[in-house]
């Protein structure tokens, strides 16, 4: 069986929307939840800034006339602390400086207001779209293989039929091997940061992970970390 991808991966992208316009971010929040992305939302500079250091998204959207720290100042920031994630700036200048200088600080594109919300879901997507950063495509662990761009997992050769967020449940756990991750760093990569907080949707998605990865015979590879978290690794 092969998992394709299909509407349903959208749920797996997260973006941030830095913006201190309430009108602008809650028109740009609901447009994209209902288009089926998890998105969070920062106010201001420095909450955009917090909010990106503790979580991954897959495309940030940050205004640049901002509150206590400006969209070009938070982008150099991220940028000089090597974050890669693609950055749509919205400019309410339509200025050749402005533009160029949100560029140069590290966005991958811009957008003048006023815009027209298909314009920016079509941005969005286009920047999804971009070819993932990371060297390779291919994550390992023993015998679990990932192939993040044929969106395939197989163990020991067998296709494994996922969901989409049991798939970005794995392909977190993959990304980080050996690491203790906490139930909230699993949750805020996976979900937003309103839908999780008070379920245990984490430990409910390990456990189908659990009985589609091990086979009677195979050694356990998603071990529990009593009161902290899952660790992806082989102590085989
Ligand atoms: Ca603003």
């Amino acid at each position: 069986m092969i998992f394709l991808m299909s509407f349903d991966t959208l749920l797996n992208m997260r973006l941030l929307i830095v913006e201190d316009e309430p009108t602008i971010a809650n028109f740009i929040r609901q447009g994209l939840s209902e288009a089926g992305y998890a998105v969070d939302v920062a106010c201001n500079g420095e909450e955009g800034l917090d909010y990106s250091l503790a979580a991954e998204y897959d495309v940030l959207i940050l205004d640049i006339m901002l509150p206590k720290l400006d969209g070009i100042q938070l982008l150099r920031r991220l940028r000089r602390e090597g974050h890669k994630t693609p950055c749509l700036m919205l400019t309410a200048r339509d200025t050749v400086d402005s533009r160029v200088e949100g560029l140069d600080a590290g966005a991958d594109d811009y957008l003048v207001k006023p815009f027209a919300f298909p314009e920016l879901l079509a941005r969005v997507r286009a920047l999804l779209r971009r070819p993932p950063l990371q060297t390779g495509t291919i994550l390992q662990m023993a015998d679990l293989q990932m192939d993040t761009a044929r969106h395939l997992v197989e163990r020991n050769g067998r296709l494994i039929e996922l969901s989409p967020r049991e798939y970005a449940v794995l392909e977190y756990l993959m990304r980080h091997p050996n690491q203790v991750l906490s139930r909230t760093q699993i949750g805020e990569h996976v979900w937003n940061f309103d839908f999780y907080n008070e379920s245990n949707v984490v430990d409910v998605y390990v456990g189908y992970l659990r009985r589609k990865i091990d086979q009677p015979g195979e050694a356990s590879l998603i071990h529990t970390v009593r009161g902290v978290g899952y660790c992806l690794r082989d102590e085989g």
